[in-house]
C-alpha cells in the first residue's frame, strides 16, 4: 500500500485517476490542487469519503505549501497534472500557463527533489516523480502516415502546448542533472465524464442540449487522436507501476477523427438519447455553424503507442464509438455536474463561458 500524491486531482484527467487509485487498488492518495476555475470538487465525491482519501488546497506555485504536503504525507509517488490546460486561454492569456506550468512544474521537482533527498533505503529507490503531458508538444503532422513517436522532436504551437513542452523538458533535466526518479508520458486528446465545459465534447453536448449554435473551427478538418479519460487513467497506473525511470511513453487511443465527424457523431447520438429536442430545433445537426479558425491551430496529432503496448501491456478498452455513447449518456444523466459549472454555483461565481470557444 503507497500514497499517492496527485497534483491537479479536482480537474479532468486527475479526477479520473483519484477515482481509479481508490476504487481500484488499495493506495492512500492526497490531492493537491488550488482548485482554479478547471478544480472541481464535485468530481471528487465519489471517492471523499474514503478514508484513504484526502485533499489540500495547494498552489504548486507556493513551494512552502508544497514542502508541507510532502513532509506530512509523506509520499511514494507524486503524479503531477496540475495545469492550466485551454488551449483558446493559453492564447488569450498565455501568463497563466507560464505560471503554472512551467513556474508551479519547477517549484513541484524542486520540492520533490529536496523531498527525495530526505528519504532513505527502499522508500528513496521506490520514489517516482510522474510528470503528465500532452501530445500537443510535437507540434501538428502533415503525412498522412506520420504519428509522434517518444523521439518525435519538440514543436509545439500554442502558448499552452510550448509551457508544456518546458515542463517536460525541466522534468527529465531534474532527472538528468539530479538523479530524481522521473518518467514522463505524453497523451492524445482526452474525452469522457467530468470534461470540463469549455473543451469540444462536452460543450457540443450541453449547447445542444440548449439549442444553441455548435461552433466548429473553419472546415473541422483538424484531426485528433481521442482516448477515454479511464483508459487514461489506468495507462497512468500502468506507468508508475511497471514503467522504467527515465523513459517516456506515449499514450493515444488509434482513434483519429476530424472534429467535425466528432461534432456529427454526437448529434446523431443526441437524436437518439436526448429525442425532446428544444423549441426550433428539428436537427441537433442544424445547429453546427463554422466559425472563423484558431490562430496557428494544428492540423493533426496522432499518437503511436506501440511502446507502452508492447513494453507494458496497456490498451485502450474503449473504442471512440463506445467511449462516446458512455460520454453522452453521463452528461445526459449527470446534468447537475454540468448546471453548476454553467451557472458558477460550483464555485460561487459565474464564468462567462464563450459559446465559440
Ligand atoms: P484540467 O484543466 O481539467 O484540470 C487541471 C487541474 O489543475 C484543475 O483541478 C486545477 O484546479 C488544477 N490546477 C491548475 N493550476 C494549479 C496550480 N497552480 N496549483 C495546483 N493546482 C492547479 O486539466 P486536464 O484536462 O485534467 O489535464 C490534466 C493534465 O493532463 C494536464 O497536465 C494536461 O496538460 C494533461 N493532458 C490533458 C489532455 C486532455 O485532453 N485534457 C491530454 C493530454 C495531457
Amino acid at each position: 500500500m503507497k500514497q499517492f500524491l496527485v497534483t491537479g486531482g479536482a480537474g479532468f484527467i486527475g479526477s479520473a485517476v483519484v477515482r481509479f487509485l481508490i476504487e481500484h487498488t488499495h493506495h492512500h492518495v492526497v490531492v493537491v490542487d488550488k482548485l482554479s476555475y478547471a478544480g472541481n470538487l464535485a468530481s471528487l465525491a465519489t471517492v471523499a469519503d474514503s478514508p484513504r482519501f484526502a485533499f489540500e488546497q495547494v498552489d504548486i506555485c507556493q513551494r512552502a505549501a508544497v514542502d508541507r504536503v510532502l513532509a506530512g504525507y509523506q509520499p511514494d509517488c507524486i503524479m503531477h497534472l496540475a495545469a492550466e490546460s485551454h488551449v483558446d486561454r493559453s492564447i488569450d492569456g498565455p501568463i497563466a500557463f507560464i505560471e503554472t506550468n512551467i513556474v508551479g512544474t519547477y517549484q513541484l521537482l524542486e520540492a520533490a527533489r529536496h523531498y527525495w533527498q530526505t528519504l532513505e533505503g527502499k522508500k528513496k529507490n521506490d520514489f517516482l516523480f510522474h510528470h503528465i503531458s500532452t501530445d500537443e508538444v510535437f507540434g501538428d503532422l502533415h503525412g498522412v502516415e506520420d504519428k509522434f513517436t517518444e523521439t518525435t522532436p519538440y514543436a509545439p504551437s500554442s502558448p499552452y502546448s510550448a509551457s508544456k513542452a518546458s515542463s517536460d523538458h525541466l522534468a527529465r533535466a531534474w532527472m538528468r542533472t539530479y538523479g530524481l526518479p522521473v518518467v514522463v508520458t505524453n497523451c492524445s486528446n482526452n474525452y469522457g465524464p467530468y470534461h470540463f465545459p469549455e473543451k469540444l465534447i462536452p460543450l457540443m453536448i450541453i449547447n445542444a442540449l440548449a439549442g444553441k449554435p455548435l461552433p466548429v473551427y473553419g472546415n473541422g478538418g483538424q484531426i485528433r487522436d481521442w482516448l477515454y479519460v479511464d483508459d487514461h487513467a489506468r495507462a497512468l497506473y500502468t506507468v508508475v507501476t511497471a514503467g522504467v525511470v527515465g523513459e517516456t511513453y506515449n499514450i493515444g487511443g488509434h482513434n483519429e477523427r476530424r472534429n467535425i465527424e466528432v461534432v456529427e457523431t454526437l448529434c446523431e447520438l443526441l437524436e437518439e438519447l436526448a429525442p425532446n429536442k428544444p423549441a426550433g430545433v428539428s436537427q441537433y445537426r442544424d445547429l453546427i455553424t463554422r466559425v472563423a479558425d484558431r490562430p496557428g491551430h494544428d492540423l493533426r496529432y496522432a499518437i503511436d503507442a506501440a511502446k507502452i503496448e508492447r513494453e507494458l501491456g496497456w490498451r485502450p478498452q474503449e473504442t471512440f464509438e463506445s467511449g462516446i455513447r458512455k460520454t453522452v449518456i453521463w452528461f445526459l444523466n449527470h446534468q447537475t455536474w454540468w448546471r453548476d459549472i454553467l451557472d458558477g454555483s460550483y464555485r460561487g461565481e459565474r464564468l462567462g463561458l464563450a459559446e465559440s470557444s
